[in-house]
């Protein structure tokens, strides 16, 4: 039956399009490959944990306040490891730091919410009457591990050799790399989430941020 649609949106062009569904299928194929991993090697499945706690998880993504959805802590890791403290070039800037030379942003999925949004918006209205998530892949979230200080570092004492240092490191063993304490998400919710990521790869629109 032809239905009648009013598009409130600006459509995006092909070439966004294109680009926006190889973002989210390079993805869902870290996502695929990390949940293999963890599924099939319980250190791998516990050190997720441990990372998850580190860098904070909320059960509910919509909730205000900082952390990740489990799952964006999950493509987090597939990307990089150990993730242990995330935030963008910003955040790091208000934290006595700078994202080192070098480092490439991580993705992590973001939910749509303007409708302006051109570039973010998915090609996903050929299946009217099932509720598909809006979502799109962002590169802008780098881990502590990723960055440099700007001022000398409380915990090893390595200091910038200028204001404009950004190649200086704090050494791997330095405290601010130590995975932090927290609340590990429960066993049965982590598998349950990586299940999820084996039997859906292909369907792009399950994977909600
Ligand atoms: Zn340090």
């Amino acid at each position: 039956m032809p239905t009648t649609k009013t598009r409130r949106r600006r459509r995006p062009t092909e070439a966004q399009k294109a680009r926006s569904a190889a973002s989210k299928a390079v993805a869902n194929e870290a996502l695929h490959a990390y949940a293999v991993t963890c599924l099939s090697d319980p250190a791998e499945m516990e050190y997720f944990r441990e990372m998850a706690a580190s860098v904070g998880w909320k059960a509910d993504p919509a909730e205000p306040g900082p952390g990740y959805s489990l799952l964006n802590v999950m493509l987090l890791a597939a990307q990089r490891r150990p993730i242990v403290h995330c935030g963008g070039y910003e955040y790091w800037l208000t934290q006595g730091s700078v994202v080192a030379r070098g480092e490439k942003a991580l993705a992590t999925f973001r939910a749509l919410k303007r409708a302006g949004d051109v570039e973010e918006i998915a090609d996903d209205e050929q299946a009217p009457g099932k509720r598909r998530p809006r979502y799109f892949v962002k590169r802008g979230t780098f881990d502590v591990t990723q960055t440099a200080p700007r001022e000398k570092c409380p915990h090893c004492g390595t200091a910038p050799t200028g204001c404009d240092d950004t190649t200086t490191r704090c050494p791997d063993t330095c405290a601010v790399f130590a995975l932090r304490p927290g609340l590990k998400p429960p066993l049965a919710l982590v598998n349950a989430l990586m299940a999820d990521q084996l039997m859906d790869d292909a369907d792009e629109d399950d994977a909600d941020a």
